[in-house]
């Protein structure tokens, strides 16, 4: 369906233009009275790998770029652990807070404890500008900021959903257009939704929105970019390449000091094709790379930005569960980890084999950004944390 979609799209994109932003462009001036020189990116395999699918010797076949450009220049801790529920919201949120999170594995529930986002931005009285989340998996709407009486919605992360962001912009674009061919953009439109809009699982996924949502001009100005970028006939269509997209949109115009991003084609192992999840582990290899490299080419991130890739959780061992398919069992495979940083603060060509979890990332990032940790679970990762 590639060209039908991108021509439905071209016509689609020349009428969202003034549709959606009839005056100006973004040009909000920054009110960042304390913005960090730091800048830390987070990076996750989301959807979870098996350790021997990736940072095993045998795995390292799925992530060249990883493996001898990456890690070499940073630092390997080979022995990480998820605990807590092995559900993506669950696994995430625990990343992000440094906490389990014991709440609906499908997002319909906040986090229960605060967030790096919330208290990052409240204690540096920033803008949301400076903190993102930007996620492949849909059902991540409400991973910006916990509930709590003192954070909450005011000092939570700006979220993406690109998939979800294309999908609704696609839609309200047919809904007001009327005239000659509308049936058939619309059913072309209909295809592509569907096209956008899987869940691996099969059940369960929806769209839960925050409180806080983006500012209309925000929100209107990365739909048309994403929309544009979508019509290029060069332009890739996986989910993960939306959000790799998208988050070099928001860096180059926002330069946020804070962002977390959630790779998560992987997760498309529920189908039960060996290959398709390791072809999906080797573009999210190629994209934490070239996002690396983005990095590397601003002069905003350049020199002073870590970055922290690591996959959300295992998946189930070929004994104790079902295989790469799934993350149910519980056991070992679905917690085993790995983490690699590399950048400003990292020692560079090092690993240690000392035990870490994943929940040790929201603790270090506070450290790297100098903000407070509320109480938590997680350590800082002592190697990283300066
Ligand atoms: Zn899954």
């Amino acid at each position: 369906m590639g060209l039908p979609r991108r021509d439905a799209l071209r016509i689609l994109a020349a009428c969202m233009a003034d549709w959606w932003l009839p005056r100006s462009v973004y040009a909000q001036k920054l009110r960042a009275p304390k913005k960090p020189e730091r800048r830390v990116i987070v990076v996750t395999f989301g959807g979870g790998v098996r350790y021997e699918d990736t940072l095993a010797p045998e795995g390292w076949i799925n992530i060249p770029h990883l493996t001898s450009e990456i890690a070499p220049q940073g630092l390997v801790y080979p022995n990480g652990r998820h605990e807590g529920l092995t559900g993506h919201f669950n696994s995430t949120a625990a990343l992000v807070t440094g906490s389990r999170q014991n709440v609906d594995a499908y997002g319909s529930e906040a986090p229960v404890t605060p967030t790096i986002f919330e208290l990052f931005r409240k204690e540096h009285a920033l803008p949301p500008e400076e903190a993102w989340l930007i996620a492949t998996n849909k059902s991540f709407g409400l991973m910006g900021g916990s509930k709590l009486r003192a954070l909450g919605d005011p000092y939570s992360a700006n979220v993406v959903l690109p998939k979800q962001m294309l999908i609704s912009t696609i839609k309200a674009a047919v809904s007001t257009e009327a005239g000659p061919g509308v049936e058939n953009r619309q059913a072309l439109a209909e295809r592509m939704m569907l096209a956008l809009d899987e869940g691996y699982e099969g059940f369960g996924w929806r769209v839960f929105e925050s409180g806080r949502l983006l500012g209309a001009e925000v929100k209107a100005s990365l739909a048309k970019s994403l929309l544009a970028y979508f019509n290029d006939p060069a332009a890739p269509t996986s989910g993960d390449e939306l959000t790799f997209f998208m988050t070099k949109e928001i860096m180059n115009r926002f330069a946020p000091s804070l962002l977390v991003v959630n790779f998560w084609d992987i997760d498309i192992a529920h189908y039960g094709a060996y290959s398709l999840y390791l072809e999906a582990i080797r573009r999210t290899d190629r994209l934490v790379h070239e996002l690396w490299q983005h990095a590397q080419s601003l002069p905003q991130y350049r020199d002073r930005t870590t970055l922290i890739v690591v996959p959300e959780m295992g998946r189930d061992s070929d004994i104790a569960g079902n295989g790469f398919a799934n993350h149910r069992s519980g056991d070992e495979s679905c917690r085993r980890v790995w983490l690699v940083a590399v950048g400003a603060g990292v020692p560079r060509g090092t690993g240690t084999e000392r035990p870490i979890r994943t929940m040790d990332v929201a603790p270090t990032v506070a450290q790297m950004l100098g903000f407070k940790m509320a109480d938590c679970e997680g350590r800082p990762l002592a190697e990283l944390a300066f």
